[in-house]
């Protein structure tokens, strides 16, 4: 099943991008603007990947909360390219707090100040911190560091145990003790720098859902002369003399020049078993994730004014609770409030398993301690999607654990959300990887002495 070769295309070198999620669709996108014929094959019967949609009588909506940070420049950069700027809409946005049974809004640096469960000095050190964690630099010292021993010392035992602590722990669980400073730094650091002179919050939301996005990159990349398939699962990698020669699907198999790579790594790791080195097989498998599940609920009445409300009381099983049409007006999904709760768990998880109607009913019975008015009658559709790959780890010397992008295979290169470190996994960064992965490869194929250049230079403890 080769792609139908389109136009002055047709003698082109033929990339397949495993993965339609935003990642692969940059990705290919890239290679079509280098005159790269490019094929993305994605498993799923959508696009979009965890940033992927869902119809419903609201209209589209995420599997999972999405919004973008006033810094998320790749993404921005590619909505401006496909002359989409006016439909990236950028509003204010509430930040608050569940604790002890109390709600507290902490959108601003003042609200920061009359944040009465911790004494002032203690929220003044906060504030400060705050700050001086925006100025930063050298953040492999931090990686080193956890991030509950790094918070503590800088914050206080009591600043931690309220603001952090529940958080961490909420959605790491086990391993929140674990969990690199570096990485916690950053979010911080993404944070700050989405808010306005006055210390309030602005987040950013693609007007109409982010799957209009994937649809406008997947529709570039087919006037480039590319090829977007779902349903096409890749099983397997047929390798000859180093190189990927053929990339295999249950019913076909696609003759190629190059791949990238942008699934999760345990399933590179899979896919590569039977043709990489087993030390670098292995070293794949390193990195740990976790699960999430999202309970999407829709709405008749909203249930506060905060949009990102984090849960700081360990007896409530969602982390967070982001109320979507505080950023994104109700009018947009015929009048209906649409309401995420977020949990991230190991895949063994009980309630990761659980059949979704018992799942629902369990998430609504918390909620309804946090919101006593809100009946069964409110609910106009509940939904709950699950994502097995949704979060890696970053521990404590985390870099070490990021693969590089150049693979033992010359023209396979691994652009997986894995290897976005301090940062966190993001839209933004997909498409950042998923284009700088393309420029590489494009360089490769259209230019050898480039390939010499950037050829695979191993990567610690993966060798044997
Ligand atoms: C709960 C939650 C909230 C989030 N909130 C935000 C947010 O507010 N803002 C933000 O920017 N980001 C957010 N993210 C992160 C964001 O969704 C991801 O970082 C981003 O979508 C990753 O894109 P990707 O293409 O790298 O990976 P993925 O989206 O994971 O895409 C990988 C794709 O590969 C496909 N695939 C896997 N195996 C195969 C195979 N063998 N053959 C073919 N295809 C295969 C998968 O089906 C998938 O579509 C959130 C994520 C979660 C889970």
């Amino acid at each position: 099943m080769p792609p139908a070769a389109s136009n002055s295309l047709a003698a082109a070198p033929h990339v397949a991008v495993i993965g339609g999620g935003f990642c692969g669709l940059a990705a290919a996108y890239e290679l079509g603007r280098r005159g790269i014929r490019a094929t993305v094959l994605e498993a799923d019967g959508s696009l979009g990947g965890l940033a992927g949609s869902f119809d419903t009588e609201a209209g589209r909506l995420e599997k999972f909360y999405h919004h973008w940070f006033v810094s998320d420049v790749h993404v921005m950069a590619l909505v401006d390219e496909l002359g989409h700027a006016g439909r990236v809409a950028l509003r204010p946005s509430r930040t608050g707090m569940y604790y002890a049974g109390n709600f507290f809004n902490l959108s601003t640096p003042v609200d920061l100040l009359r944040f009465a469960p911790l004494p002032i000095w203690s929220r003044l050190r906060l504030g400060m911190f705050a700050l001086w964690a925006r100025r930063v630099r050298n953040w492999q010292r931090l990686d080193d560091r956890a991030a509950a021993d790094w918070l503590r010392q800088m914050v206080g035992h009591r600043a931690y145990e309220v603001m952090w602590a529940p958080l961490l722990q909420g959605k790491f669980g086990d391993l929140a003790e674990a969990v690199s400073a570096a990485w916690f730094w950053n979010k911080i650091k993404l944070r700050g720098g989405s808010r306005q002179r006055s210390g309030a919050e602005q987040l950013a939301y693609y007007r109409g859902g982010f799957a209009e996005l994937t649809d406008a990159v997947a529709a570039a990349v087919r006037a480039q002369g590319g090829h977007v398939r779902l349903n096409a699962e890749v099983t397997g990698l047929r390798v000859g003399e180093g190189r990927v020669t053929e990339v295999l699907m249950d019913d076909a198999t696609l003759p190629v020049d190059g791949v990238i790579a942008t699934p999760a790594l345990p399933i590179v790791a899979d896919l590569l078993a039977a043709v990489a080195p087993a030390g670098y097989v292995r070293a794949l498998r390193r990195v740990r994730y976790l699960a999430n599940a999202c309970v999407v609920l829709e709405l008749d009445r909203s249930l506060s004014e905060i949009y990102w409300l984090n849960v700081n009381d360990p007896a409530f099983p969602f982390v967070g609770v982001v109320e979507h049409t505080n950023l994104e007006p109700a009018s947009g999904y015929a009048g209906r409030h649409i309401v995420y709760l977020s949990r991230y768990m190991p895949e063994s998880d009980a309630f990761y398993a659980m059949e979704d109607g018992a799942a629902v009913a369990y998430a609504l019975s918390h909620l309804r301690r946090m919101f006593p008015t809100l009946t069964d009658d409110n609910v106009l559709a509940a939904h709950i999607w699950r994502a097995r790959y949704a979060q890696p780890v970053a521990v404590k010397g985390y870099r070490r654990l990021v693969p590089p992008t150049a693979t033992p295979l010359s023209n396979l290169l691994l652009a997986s959300m894995a290897q976005i470190h301090p940062g966190d996994r993001g839209t933004n960064y997909a498409v950042e990887q998923g284009r700088d992965a393309a420029r590489r490869l494009a360089k490769q194929l259209t230019c050898p002495d480039a390939a010499r250049m950037d050829a695979w230079r191993g990567w610690p403890d993966s060798a044997g």
